[in-house]
């Protein structure tokens, strides 16, 4: 809180001292601009001021410090330790510097907290939209479905499907009309990355939209955002007029031939929507509820025509790809789950906040390094991963490299990216009680077995909780989640169970603990 006071006051400030400038407009004057970024991640820190060029990061900035910012640094080039990140008697000046970033490879989120969201001019002065000029004149819609195969981009929503098969399997259809939908539904507890990467980089996202729309012979694009993110649907609003202006969305995109425009779509926040089939319903007007499969949405997805359907992390990839080439994103991370991964690390962490990394990753670098550790000097008892729909990992898996495959090994999924941090004192049979409680809320009542599965459930853990279960609850709470998870139509409900499955797996003991015939 307080960041925009803050903008006001050293802008005000500066203006005092006739130096200021528009940085879009005045660049050949001397003089100091202030800007307005996305988000940089160190949640925990805010409100952050950054100084450029010499990368100075202010941490938990006040009102009460902006007229140093303006006179010392701004004015008389000192750095102020004061409000810069410090630990054993170190102080870090630069921002990649900090532990927090050092051990990041910022990618997708490169541009959210360094340029201004609203402006189209730099995200063009950053190379933006470089890539859907190499796309529209230098390749053919094969070869740019082709090289998202080859960089194995894997969908960053949770299921981890190949990106560029999708591509391919919609441009195979003989449709006229074809449809490319941004997944901007972020659902889970605890998860922003989608919302900060909307929020601070909307044109990245569009660019990778009229990518993939170009590459699989599509028409229109629809981004569907939940209401709940007002400033992600300002800024994609701003940056598609923008676009549009500048001849990038409509008709005849840059006298290319191609023509493709891109609608918002307002969610009214109801988890099940992000699961494809219940999201295109939405967009449709129906109610958003999910359909049996098949058809896929390849074949037969918005309005019953062909769909691509990714979500805004996987879009924003794109345009890096192509720019850069598929080896230089296999070159990073493992080979089958290449490139970053944006995770929002909350829960009992010194560091909470929005950080990016290469996948394989340890959790113990992301939690330890990057997190700073537990809170209080604690000690780490469990992180949930993949919110609702994901499972706990524990001290066990804290040298796990963080990909799709080594999680799906232990029963875990990355899900969109949400990480909450568990101490020692956390009680996991709450935990388990907190997501089922949520998942029970959000079922949307199409199947029976999550429907009634997961009212059973959360009854059981709520006797638990309160010192009245018995071990068969136990074993009837497993026997319900082999059911829900075996019999339910959708996604939502497939993993309904996984954080009480999990648990129970992991810390039975617990779940004991509170029973009355503890055994
Ligand atoms: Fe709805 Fe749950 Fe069935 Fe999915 S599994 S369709 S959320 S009732």
């Amino acid at each position: 809180g307080g960041s925009i006071e803050i903008y006001n006051r050293i802008r005000e400030l500066i203006d005092a001292h006739e130096l200021l400038v528009d940085l879009e407009l005045d660049y050949e004057k001397e003089g100091i601009g202030v800007k307005k970024s996305g988000c940089h991640g160190f949640c925990e820190m805010g409100p952050l001021v950054r100084i450029e060029p010499e990368n100075y990061l202010y941490l938990r900035v006040q009102f009460e410090d902006c007229v140093e910012i303006v006179e010392k640094t701004l004015i008389n080039n000192e750095p102020i330790e004061r409000l810069m990140y410090s630990a054993e008697n170190r102080i870090y000046k630069a921002q990649e510097d900090i532990p927090f970033y050092h051990k990041q490879t910022r990618m997708v989120l490169k541009n959210c907290g360094s340029i201004n969201a609203e402006s189209f001019a730099e995200y063009v002065a950053k190379g933006g939209y470089e890539a859907l000029s190499k796309v529209l004149f230098e390749m053919k819609p094969d070869e740019v479905c082709q090289s998202i195969i080859d960089s194995n981009l894997r969908g960053r929503g949770g299921g981890g499907y190949p990106a560029g098969r999708k591509w391919a399997q919609v441009l195979r259809q003989d449709s006229e009309v074809k449809y490319v939908v941004c997944n901007g539904d972020e659902g889970d507890p605890g998860a922003f990355m989608d919302r900060s990467i909307m929020e601070g980089d909307p044109h990245g996202v569009i660019e990778g939209m009229l990518i993939a729309g170009y590459a699989t012979k599509s028409t229109a694009g629809y981004i569907y955002v939940r209401a709940e993110y007002p400033l992600a649907v300002e800024r994609l609003r701003i940056a598609i007029e923008d676009a549009r202006k500048h001849g990038l969305l409509g008709k005849n995109i840059l006298n290319s031939g191609f023509s493709f425009d891109i609608n918002i779509n307002k969610g009214a926040g109801a988890f099940v929507c992000g699961e494809g089939s219940a999201l295109t319903a939405s967009i449709e007007g129906e109610r958003g509820m999910p359909r049996v499969k098949p058809p896929r949405t390849v074949e037969k997805g918005l309005w019953q025509k062909p769909t691509v359907l990714n979500n805004v992390e996987t879009f924003a990839n794109v345009p890096l790809i192509i720019k850069n080439g598929s080896s230089w994103f296999k070159g990073i991370g493992p080979e089958n789950s290449p490139g970053t991964k944006a995770f929002a690390i909350t829960g009992n962490v010194n560091n909470t906040g929005l950080i990016e990394v290469p996948m394989g990753t340890t959790l113990r670098e992301v939690i330890f390094d990057i997190g700073g550790g537990i809170k209080d000097g604690k000690k780490f008892k469990a992180v949930q991963i993949g919110g609702p729909s994901g499972g706990c990992l524990t001290e066990e898996h804290l040298d796990l490299p963080l990909d799709f495959d080594s999680l799906k090994k232990v029963g875990a999924m990355i899900g969109s990216g949400g990480l909450v941090v568990m101490d020692e004192d956390t009680c996991m049979v709450e935990v388990a009680r907190f997501f089922m409680n949520f998942t029970q809320n959000e079922s949307c009542g199409k199947c029976v077995p999550c429907r009634e599965g997961t009212k059973r459930m959360l009854e059981i853990l709520e006797k638990i909780v309160e010192g009245k279960g018995t071990v068969g609850d136990l074993d009837l709470l497993e026997e319900l989640a082999d059911t829900i998870s075996s019999t339910a139509l959708c996604g939502l409900g497939k993993s309904a169970a996984s954080p009480v499955a999990s648990t129970l797996k992991h810390f039975r003991k617990e779940y004991v603990e509170h029973v009355v015939d503890k055994k």
